[in-house]
């Protein structure tokens, strides 16, 4: 990019100060920034007419201009009505013009009798067309009509008419400016526009079709590039030095011989890809997408194991305390009599033994440490060569982030699903690996939705379950207040001396200790509590097999992706399990997401009707995936193009060479594109 096209906006004339906070408001801070906005939509005045033929909407007319009347109008004072009309050879068309009173005048209008076009909106009102606030413009010397005429997104202080001659100028003067640096090789195969010719079609096309190629090129654009940076990130990644661990040694095969159950195709599949991973000398960063219950653990268990076996520290991060007690006590299980040392790392340590634990990690032997996000805070231990994030989806990518520079091996592991559109985008520079199937024995779960007034019988066949030998979730929405946590105490209050009297009741939810909750989910597992009333704190991760019975309650309340994590919770029982989704939903999304629910039971095929039901922007935006600031590309709309640019990339980057893609226009133009974008926002 020629840099004189990173002006600043206020380069251009008639942007102050004021002009320059409503441009950035639009996401204009650079002359290319206004180049490259794109139009909302197109004003089509491309085909004139006569007035015979105007038609409701938006449209140009040819005609003789008739005699101007004006008149106040009766309820707007302030407001004057001037009026005239079209006449052409088989009818006419009435124009209107509401003008402010005190300004009237200075309006000019042709003279009377001349032909002109009349561009603007067309509105059939009483049975007759009228066109409001036309453009009037004399034959020969036509702007408006006989064009698309771009509307952009406005901010408070912009109007269409000031952006339309901004850019306007901005084509005039710095068109000439703008330089191909797409190769033919990657072009010509896709009939891309020239850079040049898709940014003047953008504001100025001749008509639709001209407007759809210009943005396809500019679309096509901001996916190649970013494509571009993935490669980069991962060019850059794999010059990184990373601790290459030696091939599984008798430990591992220790580990393996001594599992309690013979590892599903998947997992062996995972683990096999991890081996290869590992033993490399440059950071692994790799995904592992497991369907709840799929068995993610004892792979996170071996690969920690192999980092151990190579004499290097790992870590295993988890989202909540309670997990982090789980994930300890099941790796100690898993590791038994192999001598492999495992730590835990959380909020609930008191001073003495954080210290212990930190002194531990600094003395570089070979271990395993289980921790929360403080993990985060820790001192870099010394030795660290792995780190596995179990549950990714509730970090994000700001864990990730805070990673990222780091030369260790990462494995990242979730169980959301995100839907294949998604996929492409939402990992950025990640391996994706999918844990295909579930342990043997699983069946689905019996999902019903029932309506609150059958809550009664419901509680009695959760009662008869209970007194089978079965163990019960009762899941209630989010408690963020202390009154929260009071209501949910009075429920379970009304459930005891109710429907469940005579049952021990467990309650769990985030305003307890973590102790607490620990003590309690611990009841539950041996049974000594068989029913557990608890928040969505056991959403994710919670690994009790003997339960087989979920209720949620409020389940209209719940995203589609929670309430699947939740019903996870029981699809891993031996018995028959069932999961009641308890909701009157008032909205059609809600229904829509019950019966998804009812259903469906696979998470990738509920994660495309999560996509369906929400769209792609608050899947991604909540999750906090990765999700790309694109300018103008967006999902799923794009998705044909975003395939189509990968390709394009790959098949080039095959012919020349990284090096030359990196080192030439194309890694040129990325880099000035990113200029000036960061600290964005930050003045
Ligand atoms: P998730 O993928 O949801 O994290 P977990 O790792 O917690 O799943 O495993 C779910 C349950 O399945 C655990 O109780 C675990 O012991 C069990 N499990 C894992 N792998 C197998 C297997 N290959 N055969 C039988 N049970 C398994
Ligand atoms: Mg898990």
């Amino acid at each position: 990019m020629n840099p004189a096209l990173r002006a600043p906006i206020d380069t251009l004339k008639g942007v102050g100060p004021v002009r320059a906070a409503a441009l950035e408001r639009v996401g204009v801070r650079r002359v290319w920034d206004l180049l490259t906005l794109p139009p909302r939509r197109y004003l089509d005045y491309s085909r004139v007419v006569e007035p015979a033929d105007a038609q409701p909407g938006e449209g140009a007319v040819r005609g003789r201009l008739g005699a101007f009347q004006r008149r106040p109008l009766a309820d707007r004072p302030r407001v004057l009505l001037v009026e005239s009309v079209l006449t052409g050879p088989r009818g006419r068309l009435t124009l209107h013009w509401f003008l402010p009173r005190n300004h009237a005048r200075y309006v000019r209008f042709p003279p009377v009798g001349t032909t002109v076009v009349a561009s603007g909106p067309v509105r059939a009102a009483n049975g007759r067309l009228t066109m409001v606030n036309p453009v009037l413009e004399e034959e020969g010397r036509l702007q408006v009509a006989g064009r698309l005429l771009p509307v952009y997104p406005l901010s408070q202080g912009l109007s269409q008419g000031v952006l339309r001659r901004l850019v306007d100028q901005a084509l005039d003067a710095y068109l000439p400016l703008v330089e191909e640096y797409l190769p033919e090789a990657v072009r010509a195969p896709l009939a891309l526009l020239p850079l040049e010719q898709a940014i003047e079609r953008l504001h100025r096309p001749e008509n639709l079709e001209e407007a759809t190629q210009a943005r396809r090129r500019l679309v096509f654009d901001e996916l190649f590039l970013w494509n571009w940076s993935l490669e980069a990130a991962r060019a850059a990644r794999q010059a990184q030095a990373a601790p290459a661990l030696g091939p599984p040694g008798p430990l591992a095969a220790r580990f393996l011989e001594q599992l309690p159950f013979s590892l599903t195709d998947g997992q062996r599949e995972a683990m096999a890809v991890l081996d290869e991973d590992l033993t490399r000398p440059f950071p692994m960063r790799r995904l592992l997408q497991g369907d709840v219950g799929s068995g993610k653990t004892v792979v996170a268990a071996y690969a920690l194991l192999r980092a151990v076996e190579s004499g290097l520290q790992a870590a295993l991060v988890v989202p909540t305390g309670v997990l982090c007690r789980q994930q300890e006590v099941r790796l100690q299980e898993l590791y038994r009599g192999l001598g492999v040392r495992v730590l835990r790392y959380t909020g609930s340590l008191n001073e003495a033994e954080r210290a212990q634990v930190e002194a531990e990690l600094a003395s570089g032997q070979p271990l395993v440490v289980v921790a929360t996000h403080l993990f985060a805070n820790l001192p870099r231990p010394p030795r660290l060569g792995l780190v596995v994030v179990d549950e990714e989806q509730r970090f994000g990518v700001r864990l990730r982030q805070a990673l990222a520079g780091e030369g260790v091996h990462q494995l990242h592991m979730t169980a959301t699903p995100v839907p294949r559109t998604l996929a492409l985008t939402a990992y950025g520079d990640l391996d994706v690996t999918v844990l295909r199937g579930l342990p043997p024995g699983r069946h689905p779960v019996d999902t019903r939705w029932i309506p609150e007034r059958k809550r009664d019988e419901l509680y009695r066949f959760v009662r008869a379950r209970v007194e089978a030998g079965e163990r019960a979730f009762i899941i209630f929405p989010a408690i963020d207040s202390e009154t929260q946590a009071q209501a949910l105490v009075e429920q379970v209050r009304v459930l005891a001396r109710g429907p469940l009297a005579g049952i021990p009741i467990g309650v769990v939810h985030g305003r307890l200790p973590e102790e607490e909750r620990w003590s309690t989910l611990e009841a539950f597992r041996s049974g000594e509590v068989p029913v557990l009333a608890a928040t969505t704190v056991v959403e994710v991760g919670v690994d009790v097999p003997e339960a087989s019975v979920m209720v949620v309650e409020g389940a209209d309340r719940f995203g589609l992706a929670q309430l699947h994590q939740l019903r996870g919770r029981v699809a891993r029982s031996r018995s028959p399990a069932f999961c009641f989704l308890v909701a009157t939903p008032r909205t059609p999304q809600a229904r829509g997401r019950l019966n998804a629910m009812r259903t469906l039971d696979d998470g990738f095929a509920i994660a495309e009707a999560d996509l369906r039901l929400r769209g792609p922007g608050e899947l991604l935006g909540e999750a906090q995936w990765g999700a790309p600031e694109w300018r103008l590309a967006s999902l799923p709309e794009d998705e044909g193009l975003l395939r189509e640019a990968r390709q394009a990339l790959e098949s080039y980057i095959e012919q020349v060479g990284w090096e030359t893609v990196e080192g030439g226009p194309i890694g040129r133009e990325a880099a000035a594109r990113a200029e000036g974008e960061e600290g964005w926002g930050c003045g």
